[in-house]
């Protein structure tokens, strides 16, 4: 990333804008963590660091969690993307350092990954082909471990359809644990990964993957998200406290909903269990984002969906 590059960014609603400038910028690192993974729903994350005092939002504030002790993200809280991620104590320094969520860049394939962290989190299944230096844990240099073990609240009983614990059943839900889903995963239809740039602007990730779900087979266990009309045929759902993706669903043709919904990769809570078969949208790909394996590339949609939900957002 060369010196006093200025990059623009935001949410993919348009309600959150901002603006950083690369200054001696060091770190561009994909973020295999399994928090990253809950917060933005994503496969994986990638941070771009820049000078805390060269950040700024030009339109609209974001939301923040908390994400431990250490730890604050913010995101949109009307489209849920996430943003920045950055050190609120400081015990090295590390408050100087905010780090962007390359999904809401305005140009993400501009920028260069340098490092892969927390790669002992990485799922089996996602083999990225490059020489990158990969660190098992944090990059050694920042100390930083935004772990925070969630309190475990029951589920709610009040279901709007019992889905029982069963073959197939996966449950999933965003970091905080504010909302909860179950549903039963129709494995003939499962999805793969989605390159287009709407969901990287929904999600803040790099790589989002989608696990198709029987709308009748799908039932939000504990809380109730956000919703977000991300377009005229689509709708998608996120945590509203921590901006976790949780689901896209076509609108319904008529008055009904339509029967088929997607649910995000990471949110589930056995990632492990899914290993997407398909890539979509590989037409917007990020130049640098070559996957391994047997994954059947497609330019757009699939095609026996409906059409393209086109990155049309102001
Ligand atoms: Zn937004
Ligand atoms: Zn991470
Ligand atoms: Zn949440």
């Amino acid at each position: 990333m060369a010196n006093d590059d200025i990059h623009d960014g935001g949410c993919l609603c348009g309600a959150v804008r901002y603006r950083a400038v690369a200054g001696d910028s060091r770190t561009v690192t994909h973020c295999h963590c399994r928090m990253c993974r809950k917060a933005t729903g994503g496969t994986f994350v990638t941070w771009v660091e820049f000078p805390a005092k060269d950040f700024v939002c030009t339109a609209g504030q974001p939301k923040t969690f908390r994400s431990s002790d250490l730890a604050e993200r913010a995101f949109c809280g009307r489209c849920g993307c996430q943003l920045t991620f950055r050190a609120v104590a400081d015990p090295a320094g590390l408050a100087e350092a905010i780090w962007v969520a390359l999904g809401g860049m305005d140009r993400p394939g501009d920028i260069e990954p340098t490092h892969h962290i927390f790669t002992d989190n990485q799922l089996s299944w996602l083999r990225l082909d490059d020489e990158l230096p990969r660190w098992p844990n944090q990059l050694p240099w920042l100390r930083l471990e935004d772990e925070l073990p969630r309190p475990t609240v029951p589920e709610d009983s009040s279901e709007r359809r019992r889905i029982t614990a069963g073959d197939g059943v996966h449950e999933g839900g965003c970091l905080c644990g504010s909302v909860r889903y179950r549903g039963v995963v129709d494995d003939s239809k499962t999805m793969g990964h989605c390159h287009c740039g709407m969901c990287r602007k929904t999600t803040g990730a790099t790589l989002v993957s989608w696990i198709h779900v029987p709308t009748k087979d799908f039932a939000f266990t504990r809380g109730e998200p956000e919703r977000f009309r991300s377009s005229h045929i689509a709708e998608r759902t996120f945590c509203g406290t921590c901006g976790c993706q949780l689901t896209f669903q076509f609108a319904g043709d008529s008055e009904g909903e339509s029967e088929s919904l997607w649910i995000t990769l990471g949110s589930t809570n056995r990632p492990e269990d899914f290993e997407p078969v398909r890539q979509i949208f590989t037409d917007d790909r990020l130049p640098w984002l070559h996957l391994v394996g047997g994954l059947k590339p497609w330019p757009g949609q699939l095609p026996w969906l409906r059409s393209d939900e086109g990155l049309t957002r102001a």
